[in-house]
């Protein structure tokens, strides 16, 4: 009997052979750390339900950020767990907020260092929600107001990246307009422009205490079954001047990731969140699988669906890991 096949295994016969074919490749320059930063002083609180991250407050902010750069992590994204919150997030547009000087203290120890804002309101509002709160409605245009306000005055601190995430319609108008009014032409803008509303973000709530206190917000994260409304998000923020395009999560929404590559022409960022990140350690911390191999095998998965960049609670693990290679 005479068959007729194509020899698939040829590629694979050893090490050397499978690495002259690699596809796909994970660098240090793909990773970007989260960061929360608390007030006080001399703080260092675990994150229970995030096994290795931490709050950290900013006059321990320089030891971190020496431990980062050692490790060849090249940027950062900051979040702030501010000590008062109130009605309309005062907290987040203040030139002396605690997002604000976390970010001159890292620009001027490490000035090499990316430092992205997370421009949102929900860590500073009382009510926990990503805007202005009339009666139990999110509103949009003067939610606008106050976050354009809040870019401006990170970009002021040494933003080099504003990455606005609270997912009210024209948002990247309104900061796009704002930073360019105020001087800042120059810095560009990373929007969660797919952004769902995901139960994988509940670790994350304990780590920014930023859970809604009351409602959800499906009326402005989008819901998880739609992929059509993902390509009309990114091409709104692309037409109002977005420079990055962010999808979150990654690891349930793979398929959107490379639906906004094919579509779009600008660096593509996963958001590995946080309910990602704690599965992995839960079962890690179980002996169920294999952690560092478990890990690389997802963010090499995100690379392939066409991310550039990938937000990660592991970068610190990953840069060790692929420092020891
Ligand atoms: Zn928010």
């Amino acid at each position: 009997m005479e068959l007729n096949f194509k020899r698939h295994r040829r590629l694979r016969q050893s090490a050397s052979m499978r690495s002259l074919v690699r596809e796909t490749y994970l660098h240090h320059e793909d990773l970007i750390y989260p960061l929360f930063i608390v007030e006080g002083e001399n703080k260092k609180n675990a994150v229970a339900s995030m096994p290795g991250v931490y709050q950290v407050s900013l006059d321990l902010l320089p030891a971190e950020m020496d431990e980062i750069a050692a490790l060849g992590i090249k940027s950062v994204i900051l979040f702030g767990v501010p000590a008062e919150k109130d009605s309309t997030g005062t907290g987040a547009y203040h030139d002396h907020g605690i997002v604000q000087e976390a970010t001159r203290i890292v620009k001027e120890h490490h000035p090499e260092m990316i430092v992205i804002a997370d421009t949102c309101l929900c860590e500073y509002t009382d009510h926990g929600h990503c805007g202005v709160v009339e009666g139990a409605k999110v509103l949009n245009d003067p939610s606008l107001d106050l976050l354009a306000k809040t870019a401006v005055s990170q970009a002021k601190a040494g933003a080099d990246i504003i990455a606005p995430s609270n997912m009210m319609d024209g948002f990247v108008a309104a900061i796009r307009k704002g930073l360019d009014d105020a001087g800042f032409e120059d810095v560009p803008i990373m929007s969660y422009a797919v952004k769902y509303s995901s139960a994988f973000y509940g670790p994350f709530r304990d780590a920014a205490d930023s859970t809604p206190q009351f409602g959800d917000r499906r009326t402005y994260q989008m819901d998880p079954a739609n992929r059509l409304e993902a390509l009309r998000e990114a091409q709104s923020d692309m037409d109002e001047g977005a420079d990055f395009l962010i999808v979150k999560p990654a690891l349930a929404y793979l398929d959107i990731m490379r639906d906004v590559k094919n579509e779009f022409n600008a660096p593509l960022v996963a958001y590995n969140v946080s309910g990602e990140y704690s599965m992995i350690k839960a079962a890690a911390q179980n002996g169920w699988i294999d952690e560092k191999a478990v890990v690389m095998e997802k963010l090499l998965g995100m690379k392939r669906a066409g991310a550039d960049l990938i937000i990660t609670y592991h970068a610190k693990d990953v840069a060790q890991w692929l420092n020891e290679k």
